[in-house]
């Protein structure tokens, strides 16, 4: 196939393990979509054949948090659903990572109202912000290529007493997350 003959005579190649770990991570992406409304239809674009997400290794979306590594908040989240979206986050396998796809996701857009989360970093660490109403396909794979420069980084999500922090990353919010119009209890 060809590899033979970049080796060297002798025939050995050397690198280190987690090396090997983290392109394995970074091809191999299982994106567990959270998709309340319509930034969902994007997400489903993204990986159809046009822009086909399979390129990069992430088009096995999961539905069940178990099997995936990336959360991908696509759609707005009501104080209701957000016991759900925080279950799920906590089921899935570490390292993870979190994407926060389009306005709602990240601010509650135009949904300024008690009854809507505005911006579900406030719950969970958000990795990668995708600007946007909605954000066109080519943005979350820009965010999809941020988390693996993130994998190739050795950007392993860190823990602070069993907390994940969220990540300082490629592209970081430009807005002010406004508070909750109504206290919040969510159970843990
Ligand atoms: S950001 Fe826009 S497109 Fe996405 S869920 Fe909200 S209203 Fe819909």
């Amino acid at each position: 196939m060809g590899l033979e003959a970049a080796l060297p005579v002798d025939g050995f190649l050397t690198t280190q393990l987690r090396h090997v770990i983290n392109w394995s991570r970074r091809n191999s992406l299982w994106p567990m979509p959270f998709a309340t409304a319509c930034c969902g239809i994007e997400l489903m674009a993204t990986a159809c054949s046009r822009y086909d997400l399979a390129r990069f290794g992430a088009e096995v979306m999961r539905f069940s948090p178990r099997q995936a590594d990336l959360l991908i908040v696509a759609g707005r989240i009501s104080i209701k659903t957000l016991p759900v979206l925080q279950r799920i986050y906590e089921q899935m396998t570490e390292p993870k990572w979190v994407i926060s796809m389009g306005a709602c996701a990240s601010t509650g857009g135009v949904f300024d109202t008690y009854a809507v989360v505005q911006g579900c970093d406030q719950f969970i660490p958000v990795d990668v912000y995708i600007p946007g109403c909605p954000p066109r396909p080519e943005q979350l794979i820009e965010g999809v290529m941020a988390i693996q420069r993130i994998i190739d980084q050795e950007g392993i999500p860190p823990m602070n007493g069993g907390k994940r922090q969220p990540l300082g990353l490629v592209m970081q919010p430009t807005h002010v997350t406004k508070p909750q119009p109504v206290g919040v209890t969510v159970g843990g």
